[in-house]
């Protein structure tokens, strides 16, 4: 046995009592046909219509059924038997992507309950897939221990962004999220329950890792855990334009000064821009950073510089503020045509500047941003991860929050999301594929590029009936 399966057996994974609650409806009349679920299959409109829509409110589209599994053989029987009625079948996270990716008409599993946090050992701990990054983290730090890598917001569930990537300020040392996972479990789309690794199924680990939910539901994951630093300073720079803020974090990127290395482009409210530099030191309390160092040779305008100190965990939680400001200006439950993507080094500042030159307030809203950083991609290694073929890459993110919330508003920002990935593909760009606007399947195809085959043939192999996650119309005849 495994480690990871004694660990998961000794967190009372294997148990369904916690999770047999009467408050799922096992069967209806819709279902008298159908299996038993030890979790609950609900035909309720409520609970139909909360699994239509995503974050992005854009894509609206109301499942047959919504599954929320107690267990992961739960999902398998579901498998079985939606593919002998043809029906499709998507992995709902916490349903924070924007363009209906984790929709469908057929039956949506619900993985917020499949939550639970294993033992937490040295340098790993087993998760259930519906688990949020906050919740991990919460158990790691408990043994002063940490996920390699955080997005900047942690209310997304572990599979969610695992399908994905899951990138965060941390990614140019460590790679994605995807890429600090050491064994995964999974319910392939034609009902088997599987462990994949990079030594058992390999096949499967990488074309789930990053694989838009293709292949499989993830149900547990076996992530890595590093030893937690105690506090952050985090140094916030603002520069007079893009030529002076690139050439600071290409310094800092290749001096390795900061542990973490972001940045944007603001709104300055007076139709300009703001250009910004996000850098953040990880200190234990006896070896606190040295201010002249750290912020030795760079040309920012300090007397606007924020500097923060804050213990890691606040600091990683930095963003539960920005969503509680959105929140109480209507901002966050309004549509969201986001657009992300990663520029060649070699020209991102070029195709940066140019895009931005023609992009307004109202493009991105008072509260929007463009992300815009270097990354390095040594770390990267999980083949579905697409991005550009260079040392150093930059994200380069529209984050749209529309003050203006017209229908048609929104369908002319998704057009320009579109055209905007048409021109930073031609410049050599990549998409990070959590971006609002239609993709065919020839766009897959092109987006996978030489690793389209390995997804495609895994997807022959584990989901024989086309049945798994048709938000992103990746396969013929899938929507
Ligand atoms: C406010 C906000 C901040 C964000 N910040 C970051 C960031 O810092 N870094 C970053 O990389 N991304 C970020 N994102 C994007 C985010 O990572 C993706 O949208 C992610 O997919 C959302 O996770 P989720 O749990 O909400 O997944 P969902 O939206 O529920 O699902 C996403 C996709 O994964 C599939 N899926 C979900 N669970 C599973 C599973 N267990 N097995 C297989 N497939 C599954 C779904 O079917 C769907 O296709 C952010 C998004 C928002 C809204």
């Amino acid at each position: 046995m495994s480690t990871d399966r004694r660990t998961l057996l000794r967190a009372g994974f294997g148990l369904t009592a916690a999770f047999a609650s009467g408050s799922h409806v096992t069967a209806s009349a819709h279902a008298s046909d159908g299996p038993q679920f030890k979790g609950g299959l609900s035909y309720d409109e409520a609970v139909r219509a909360a699994a239509a829509d995503d974050f992005g409110r854009i894509i609206h589209k109301e499942p047959r059924a919504v599954l929320k599994p107690a267990e992961s053989d739960d999902i398998a029987t579901l498998m079985r038997w939606a593919a002998e009625r043809g029906w499709k079948v998507a992995a709902r996270g916490q349903g924070h992507s924007t363009y209906g990716r984790s929709l469908t008409d057929g039956i949506v599993v619900d993985m917020r309950e499949l939550n639970r946090i294993g033992e937490i050992e040295t340098d790993r701990v087993v998760v259930e897939a519906g688990a949020t990054w906050q919740s991990v983290l919460d158990a790691a730090l408990a043994r002063g221990l940490t996920a390699p890598v955080l997005t900047n917001y942690l209310g997304l569930s572990v599979g969610g962004t695992i399908a994905i990537g899951g990138i965060g300020g941390a990614s140019s040392r460590h790679g994605m999220q995807a890429d600090n996972v050491l064994e995964l479990s999974v319910v392939t789309g034609d009902g088997r329950e599987l462990t994949c690794s990079a030594t058992e199924n390999p096949d499967l680990f990488d074309a789930v890792r990053a694989g838009l939910g293709q292949c499989g539901i993830i149900t547990r994951v076996s992530l890595r855990l590093v030893r937690a630093p105690e506090r952050v300073r985090r140094y916030q720079l603002f520069y007079r334009d893009l030529a002076s803020l690139t050439a600071d974090q290409r310094r800092m990127l290749a001096t390795g000064r900061f542990d973490q290395l972001q940045g944007a482009i603001l709104p300055d409210g007076s139709g300009g821009w703001r250009y910004q530099l996000d850098g953040a030191i990880f200190y234990n309390r006896d070896a606190a950073p040295d201010e002249s160092t750290a912020l030795a040779d760079l040309a920012d305008d300090r007397g606007k510089a924020v500097i923060t100190d804050l213990a890691y965990r606040d600091d990683a939680l930095v963003f539960a503020k920005f969503e509680s400001l959105l929140r109480s200006k209507g901002q966050w439950s309004i549509p969201q045509p986001w657009l992300f993507t990663f520029l060649r080094g070699s020209n991102a500042e070029q195709v940066a500047r140019e895009i931005i030159g023609e992009l307004g307030d109202a493009d991105v809203g008072p509260f929007g941003r463009i992300t815009y950083y270097p990354m390095l991609t040594d770390a990267f290694r999980a083949p579905l991860l697409r991005l550009p073929d260079e040392n150093v890459v930059f994200p380069f993110n529209v984050v749209r929050i529309p003050s203006d919330t017209d229908a048609t508003q929104i369908a002319r920002m998704v057009a320009a999301n579109r055209a905007l990935y048409d021109r930073i593909r031609k410049a050599g760009g990549v998409l990070y594929p959590v971006s609002a606007f239609p993709m065919s399947s020839d766009d897959w195809r092109e987006h996978f590029g030489p690793k389209w085959s390995l997804l495609r043939d895994a997807r022959q192999r584990y989901d024989p009936h086309n049945l798994l996650t048709p938000g992103y119309n990746l396969f013929p005849g899938q929507a």
